[in-house]
């Protein structure tokens, strides 16, 4: 069976998630993004415990991404940051490893689907269940459900944006 590692981005930390029972890294740039006191000191602690290491993708694993995402488009969506969080995620699969990618961002969530690497939300599986995605029409707001595949309103045209719901019992 093949390890399992988190890889986690800054909405990861700054969500306090890490991994008891595995490892966890996350790379210099997802660190950057972490403005907020609070969270920077919890991930210092972390980090001097050993509970979250630092990594970085190689060369040819960053390469590879921006294959990827140039040719789905997902280039235009996904940071330099968060390409070289999917290129380590990359990088450990290739070294044998299951990497499981911890984040809330949906383009980020999408490339890692092309490349079929697991991904998980940041939010706990409790507040999960009170808390839905839907898609809702810039133009007309038609709603749609969040696994709704397309970027364009099939009604009006106009962008579809994420937005999250509580759930209606
Ligand atoms: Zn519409």
């Amino acid at each position: 069976m093949q390890k399992k590692i988190y890889v986690l981005d800054a909405s990861a930390i700054i969500g306090g998630f890490y991994s008891k029972s595995y490892a966890n890294f996350t790379t210099s740039g997802a660190i950057l993004e972490i403005k907020d006191l609070k969270s920077k000191i919890l991930l210092q602690s972390a980090l001097e415990n050993g509970h979250i290491k630092v990594d970085e993708p190689d060369p040819e694993d960053t390469e590879e991404i921006n294959q990827i995402i140039t040719s789905s488009g997902d280039i235009l969506r996904l940071s330099d940051v968060d390409r070289g969080i999917v290129a380590l995620a990359f990088k450990f699969k290739r070294n044998g490893f299951k990497p499981i990618v911890v984040t809330d961002d949906y383009s980020m969530q999408n490339t890692l689907k092309t490349i079929r690497i697991d991904y998980q939300s940041v939010l706990t599986p409790g507040i999960k269940e009170i808390i839905n995605w839907v898609k809702i029409c810039k133009g007309c707001k038609k709603r749609y459900p969040s696994d709704y595949k397309f970027e364009e309103c099939e009604i009006c045209g106009s962008p579809v944006f994420r937005k999250r719901v509580k759930a209606v019992k």
